[in-house]
């Protein structure tokens, strides 16, 4: 029993000054914004950069720079920051002062287009995979104009990429742009064959993030939660998630303020937050933007996660990213909701009213399943982590296996076309408009498919797919990257495979019909729509060939397979240097991560879980002392609890200084890929068997004396 003091009161919140659409975007440097503060001719340069990507003139960002400046200062901002996302996770900053010495005794506000377009870095200390060494210690943050600068507290953050100065990406958003560029071009001449006035795609996101609270007194007397995001040690409370009563229960009162404030924040901040519900997991909540272009979806879950955390700490609480901060319930994902939509209007991935349409919607459709089955191993890296590894492969979550769920209606008509022969699937009226039996008339009814499946990771849902995979506390670039280059690679082959198939003289129709055929049936495997957590799955997915490991060092693996390197190059997302650096950090970052875990639950073990138990078994010792100097009294009950506290103690201790010695024999390993390895096979196999000793004690120990706050106690707000 933990001694804290849990303020139950919800903070006073100050309600918004006016309707959402007054304050929307109030602090972002936006459209509106920049009518305002920048001259026509500046003003209609930034936005063919935004929209056509020219480049900028230094002329032209001087006039941005102005402008910006303007705004900023009188919106309260003194100091300026080039806002990137390094491979730490999270995001980085570094403040300037507007303010210069004048020369004269005073101060000037200065920002000029150069420090607004490019900065030098010296970055050496962030993640790199030996792409810099120390005597090359030079990167640069280029400012990304197609994301808008915002004003957090009184600081003006510029969105930028961070580059190495030999031209690697050093950060999330340059693959995520070059990702974005090469899944436009694939996809926009896919689409032509269909629409000869495309001209561009682009992708969307739309995030659910998952989370957790947790009250900031109980989090500050868990040193687990504090130093690793999640609990390393906790008996399951006796009641959790099992009454099923939290999922859109009513939101607590503290909880519904703090929601408030937070998406204040985000409406201000240009994030259109709209969904918010409590989840499946005790004190879990979720909250769900309406979807926006992929570059600036991203930026904003980035932004969204470094608010949270600040709003949190105004109401008394804690926010756990983690994937899995309690054993026994469940974790946190971060489903991101993908789709392709032209500068048309149309949705790629939603099926339409006429054949050509629906030709169009099941060749996207085609080529994002056939590009999830070649790379479902790679697509299972890009979201691997040492913390969402507990998420997926252990055994009450999500399996660590890729499959894709499209539902009855749609594995139905990939079904028949695969079935049907050309002459009698395909058709010209006599006005030579093209039918096709089977998919003419796919019913709108998919909009709202209500047999979703929520237990796979890769599910289609009427008009978007839906990643599950993605961890709640990663960059959601990571997974986006990948699938869009994938997806990229899988359209110019498809479109490269249809070309040859018309220049031999085959109708353009038929010769998509039959490309898809092949595909359909190519990549059978990866469709999956039955229970994905059972273990019947796990045989069946082996023997269909999908990537099954388990081991998350292993799995980075499929970075440097030859067939993810040539997919990556061939559509100029990573280099193979590049990919070699980002391996080497995702070893790098597990290694650590397990480190640090270990070090955590070997401290508490030995520092605060032996030492009560301990007290508690010379306490209890002391009794049967007592109890023996007065005849007729039995003291068998005590002698059996003190040899299971004895048993338990002994046993922490032995397991602990084996892992300390793992630890000791992986800590000189100097390759990356070896060390994380060694850690996952050596060090982080105590972990559970630790714990368990640990658990048990936590049911017999005095609860008065015991010196962490219980899993009953954290997560039951009220
Ligand atoms: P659920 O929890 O049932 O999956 P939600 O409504 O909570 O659904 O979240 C759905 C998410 O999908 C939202 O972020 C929404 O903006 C996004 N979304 C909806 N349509 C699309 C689309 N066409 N492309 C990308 N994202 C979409
Ligand atoms: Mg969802």
């Amino acid at each position: 029993m933990v001694d804290a003091a849990i303020n139950h009161t919800a903070v006073d919140v100050k309600a918004p000054e006016g309707r959402p659409s007054d304050y929307f975007g109030r602090k972002v440097f936006g459209r509106a914004a920049m009518r305002k503060y920048l001259d026509r001719k500046t003003y209609e340069a930034l936005l063919d950069t935004m929209e056509h990507r020219t480049p900028l003139t230094l002329e032209v960002a001087d006039g941005i720079a102005a402008g910006m400046r303007q705004w900023a200062l009188e919106h309260g901002a003194d100091h300026y920051t080039h806002w990137f996302q390094p491979l730490t996770g999270g995001t980085a900053e570094k403040h300037d002062a507007f303010a210069e010495p004048d020369g004269v005794g005073g101060v000037l506000e200065e920002f000029s287009g150069k420090l607004l377009v490019q900065q030098e870095s010296d970055a050496s200390s962030f993640p790199n995979g030996g792409i810099r060494n120390t005597f090359e210690a030079r990167g640069y943050s280029a400012w990304d104009p197609a994301s808008p600068a915002f004003i957090v507290d009184t600081t003006l953050c510029i969105p930028t990429v961070f580059i190495a100065y030999t031209g690697e990406a050093l950060d999330y958003k340059v693959p995520l742009l070059r990702s974005l560029s090469a899944v436009d071009k694939a996809a926009t001449e896919v689409c032509r064959y269909f629409d000869k006035n495309v001209e561009r795609v682009y992708a969307y996101l739309g995030w659910e993030q998952e989370y957790f609270l947790v009250d900031e007194s109980l989090w500050a007397a868990r040193p687990d939660l504090m130093l690793t995001g999640r609990t390393l040690m906790g008996h399951e409370s006796a009641k959790n998630q099992q009454m099923e009563d939290h999922y859109f229960g009513a939101i607590p009162a503290r909880v519904i303020a703090f929601m408030k404030d937070l998406e204040y924040e985000c409406l201000k901040l240009g994030i259109p937050v709209k969904a918010r519900h409590n989840e499946v997991a005790p004190n879990q909540f979720e909250l769900a933007p309406v979807y926006e272009e992929a570059n600036l979806a991203n930026d904003h879950n980035q932004l969204l996660m470094t608010i949270m955390d600040k709003i949190a700490r105004r109401h008394k609480f804690r926010v756990l990213l983690h994937e899995k901060p309690f054993k026994g319930i469940n974790g946190s994902g971060k489903h991101n909701n993908l789709s392709l939509g032209t500068d048309t209007g149309v949705n790629l991935f939603g099926p339409g009213k006429t054949a050509t349409e629906n030709l169009q919607f099941i060749t996207f459709l085609v080529n994002v399943i056939s590009a999830v089955y070649k790379h479902n191993g790679l697509l299972k890296a890009s979201i691997m982590s040492a913390t969402n590894a507990h998420r997926l492969g252990a055994n009450e979550a999500p399996p660590a296996i890729i499959s894709t769920f499209l539902g009855s209606q749609v594995s139905a008509v990939l079904d028949k076309l695969e079935a049907s022969s050309g002459d009698d699937a395909i058709r010209f009226d006599a006005k030579n408009v093209f039918k096709m039996s089977g998919i003419s008339h796919i019913p709108a009814l998919l909009l709202d498919n209500t047999d979703r499946n929520r237990t796979s990771p890769f599910a289609f849902t009427g008009n978007r797919f839906e990643f599950r995979a993605v961890g709640s506390s990663d960059n959601c670039a990571e997974a986006m990257i990948t699938f869009n280059a994938a997806l990229a690679n899988e359209l110019t082959e498809f479109r490269r495979n249809v070309d040859a198939k018309i220049e031999g003289g085959m109708k353009k129709e038929k010769a998509i019909y039959e490309e898809l055929k092949e595909m359909i049936r190519a990549c059978k495997a990866i469709r999956f729509d039955g229970n994905g957590y059972s273990d019947e799955w796990k045989e069946e997915a082996a023997r269909r060939g999908l990537d099954c490991e388990t081991s998350t060092p292993l799995i980075f693996d499929r970075y440097l397979d030859e067939r993810s390197v040539e997919m990556f190059a061939a559509t100029g997302v990573y280099s193979k240097v590049e990919l070699e650096a980002r391996t080497e950090v995702k070893w790098e970052t597990y290694t650590k991560k397990i480190q640090i875990e270990g070090r955590v639950l070997g401290d508490l073990a030995m520092n605060h879980i032996v030492p009560t138990a301990s007290r508690y078994e010379a306490m209890l010792l002391d009794k049967v002392f007592k109890m023996s100097q007065i005849p007729g009294l039995n003291a068998s009950a005590d002698i059996e609890l003190i040899k299971k506290i004895q048993g338990h103690t002994a046993e922490i201790q032995r397991l602990t200084g084996e892992m300390i010695e793992a630890r000791k024999h992986a800590n000189p390993i100097e390759d990356q890929r070896a060390k994380a390895i060694a850690y996952h096979d050596t060090v982080a196999v105590f972990f559970d068997q630790i714990r368990y000793h640990i658990d048990k004690l936590e049911e017999i120990v005095d609860d008065q004396i015991w010196p962490l706050p219980k899993y009953r106690e954290l997560l039951f707000l009220r």
